[in-house]
Parts: structure tokens; C-alpha cells; sequence
């Protein structure tokens, strides 16, 4: 079916916006002022001194495309980045791992009506962090957010890697399941334990509160190596799930994917990289009133589904000696390489050390030309149905696969 288009659909700034955002002129958001040259010039010629200003000398900055991401943790382009650098700042902290195990927590169905009600009663009371810090003692710690594919209806789950270094020597009676911390008298049946993790205690305490059980992950020695635990865990946030994402995910906002310890400290799941002007305006600390005015924060579905569909430049003003970023408006950055004007030039990539393309224009006006060519109605109408027709593929991979 095709529906008319509607430039709320896109839920993005208008041409008007865009200029009020700080834009001047056109559509290119350029907030500075043009240098002050005619004033210069006749200080000068005061001084005596003959000026002649050509404007074609003053060299124009390379205006570079960029490609706008979700940065979602479900968008299978962008998760890849985020776990990568998830990844990186877990290895660097692997010294802190100096015992690791690896565990599973699940959920008992019985207990909850459907999979969003079981993950917002764990998150919402935060039983985790309580089971792991308060009650196990245990300092570090990091969990990962998983939806059951296998067997069933897209069930969260949680892997958790854990330090149990700091854990005392106990014995414990395979039988009772007692626990004590001196050797008893008669011996047979108890077993001397470094590290004891009260597997026990952790089950009674998951039944008391109505949320499951806790098991071992996987019967590997290498997990005995922080980094190999590490690589384990972070697979389930890089991998993107062979059946995709179950509805329930894809339709809850502020899903938590990874929480580390305090003891663990800040972890980083953001590519190093410049970030757009829109994105680090989010993450200003706003004004009350700000706050409330503010939408709610849209579905994980839309999300992804128009990840990669906006644009962004971005140049080196020299008058403010910073890079500038425009605002993210609607069409496809690869375009730019059909475009008369556009320039290819080669970027480094430091870590890898290799070469990659950039696109871009070289003068403000081609800049402004692309942004012209894609506040088109028949475009943008385009675009509304590659976003309409990826929400259903991302909508139904769950159950056809
Ligand atoms: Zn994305």
C-alpha cells in the first residue's frame, strides 16, 4: 500500500529549522560570520599599506559526507562498533579479572506473563547488582543482556562475567549443601574449595525474589583466562542473532544490553570518532523545563530502521579553528560519488594502518547543490519506502527464520 507523503514520517528538522539551527544562507549550516576583510583592509590602507583582497585565495575547507547511524545496540551496522570498543575497554580492565567464571542467569517463565515484564522486573530492581555486589561480594563484575533464540519466545538472559578472586577458601558438603569456612571433623563428603561461589545461595536467592536460576555457561578451562572470557562474552553483543531481535525488544525503549560493576568502573561502547553536533547535544545536560518538553524516545524499530538514510557534512572553519558539523538531514550519503563535484580523497586509519575513501565536496556551493537535489518530494517519498520496507523485514525475521 502506498501512503502519501508525509514529511512527519521522517520526524526530522525542515529546511526552516535547519537554518534556524544556526544555518546562514542555503541550507549548509555555516554559523560564522564571513571574516571581517573590508575592515582589515582599510586599517591597513590607513597604514599606508595598499590591500588588494581576491577572494578566490581564500582557500575553501574540504567539506566531508558522512553517513548518520542509530548507534543502537540492535542495528546489526552499528552494533559491530559498539561491541568492538565494549571489547577494548573490557581488555584493558582484564587484569582485574584475575579469577574469571562465566555464568548464565535465566529466567523461571512461570513467573512472569512475557518476556518484557521479566527483563523490567530485573532491571527495575536492579537484582543483579544486588545479587553480585550485596550478596556475593563479589567487586567485579559485568553482565550482558541476551534474548533466547533456540528454545523460544525470545526470553532475556544474562551472561556474567565475574572476578572470584577475592572469595574466600571454604568447604562445602556436596550432599547438605552446606557451607562452612573451618575443615569439619569427619571429612567424607566435603570438598575444599578456593574461590567458593555459593552456586547454592545464588539459586535460593534467584527463587526468593521470582526471577530463575544461574548456571554454569560453558565447562571450559580456557575461561580460566580473563582475555578468553572476555572474547566469549562480548560475542553476544557483536554477533548479530541469527533470528534478529524478538518484537519485544525491538519495541522497548532504554534496553540495557551491558552493565559493568562500579568497581569495574566506566565502560566505553562508543567508536572513537567526532561525533555530529546533534548527537553531542543529546548528551548535554539539559534545563528542567527542557525535559519535559522533550518527545519520548522513539522505538528502537524506527530507529534501525533508518540507520545509514541520513546524511551529515562536516569541515575545518578556520575562523573558530574547530571542525563543524551540519545537521543530519534525509538522503544517501553514497550518492555523493554520482554527483558532478565531488572528490574522492584517502584517510588513515592509524590502527590499522590502512587507507580508506572519503567523499566530499570541495566548495560550499556543490555542498549546497546535494542538499538541494535531496529536499525533493519524489526522493524523500523514496526514502519513506526503503525505511516502511526494512521496519519488515527487522519486524519479521524473529518468526520466519
Ligand atoms: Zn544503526
Amino acid at each position: 500500500m502506498i501512503t502519501p507523503y508525509n514529511p512527519s514520517v521522517f520526524n526530522v528538522s525542515g529546511v526552516d529549522s535547519r537554518i534556524a539551527a544556526g544555518g546562514a544562507l542555503g541550507m549548509l549550516h555555516a554559523p560564522t560570520a564571513p571574516p571581517p576583510q573590508a575592515v582589515l583592509s582599510s586599517i591597513l590602507e590607513l597604514e599606508r599599506i595598499k590591500v588588494t583582497f581576491d577572494h578566490q585565495q581564500l582557500e575553501e575547507p574540504f567539506y566531508k559526507i558522512h553517513s548518520s547511524k542509530c548507534k543502537s545496540w540492535l542495528c546489526p551496522k552499528c552494533r559491530v562498533g559498539k561491541g568492538l570498543a565494549l571489547k577494548e575497554s573490557l581488555m584493558n580492565k582484564a587484569y582485574l579479572f584475575k579469577e574469571p567464571r562465566l555464568y548464565t542467569i535465566t529466567i523461571n517463565r512461570e513467573f512472569f506473563k512475557n518476556p518484557a515484564e521479566a527483563y523490567h522486573y530485573v532491571m527495575d530492581n536492579k537484582f543483579i547488582a544486588r545479587l553480585l555486589t550485596k550478596e556475593m561480594k563479589i567487586k567485579c563484575w559485568i553482565w550482558i543482556l541476551e534474548a533466547q533464540e533456540k528454545n523460544g519466545d525470545g526470553w532475556p538472559h544474562w551472561h556474567i562475567l565475574i572476578d572470584v578472586a577475592d572469595l574466600p577458601t571454604k568447604w562445602y558438603n556436596r550432599t547438605t549443601k552446606k557451607s562452612q569456612y573451618t575443615k569439619p571433623e569427619n571429612t567424607r563428603g566435603w570438598r575444599k574449595y578456593n574461590n567458593f561461589f555459593d552456586l547454592n545461595k545464588i539459586h535460593r536467592l534467584l527463587h526468593k525474589w521470582k526471577i530463575g536460576g544461574c548456571y554454569l555457561s560453558e565447562k571450559k578451562s580456557s575461561f580460566k583466562s580473563p582475555r578468553h572470557a572476555i572474547n566469549y562474552i562480548v560475542k553476544y553483543l557483536i554477533k548479530t542473532p541469527e533470528r534478529f531481535f524478538p518484537q519485544w525488544m525491538l519495541h522497548y525503549t532504554g534496553l540495557r544490553f551491558y552493565n559493568p560493576s562500579k568497581a569495574l568502573g566506566s565502560m566505553s561502547a562508543e567508536p572513537r570518532k567526532v561525533k555530529p553536533k546533534e548527537q553531542e547535544e543529546e548528551q548535554e545536560e539539559e534545563e528542567p523545563e527542557e525535559k519535559e518538553k522533550k518527545t519520548k524516545p522513539r522505538l528502537p524499530i524506527d530507529r534501525i530502521s533508518e540507520c545509514g538514510l541520513k546524511y551529515y557534512f562536516s569541515y575545518y572553519d578556520i575562523e573558530q579553528d574547530k571542525m563543524i558539523f551540519t545537521e543530519p538531514a534525509w538522503g544517501l550519503p553514497g550518492s555523493i560519488q554520482k554527483i558532478l563535484g565531488a572528490v574522492e580523497n584517502k584517510d588513515l586509519n592509524f590502527k590499522t594502518q590502512k587507507e580508506y575513501s572519503i567523499w566530499g565536496f570541495k566548495h560550499k556551493k556543490d555542498v549546497e547543490r546535494f542538499e538541494h537535489i535531496w529536499d525533493n518530494e519524489d526522493l524523500l517519498y523514496a526514502l519513506a519506502e526503503v525505511i516502511e520496507s526494512k521496519k519488515q523485514e527487522y519486524l519479521n525475521q524473529w518468526d520466519e527464520a
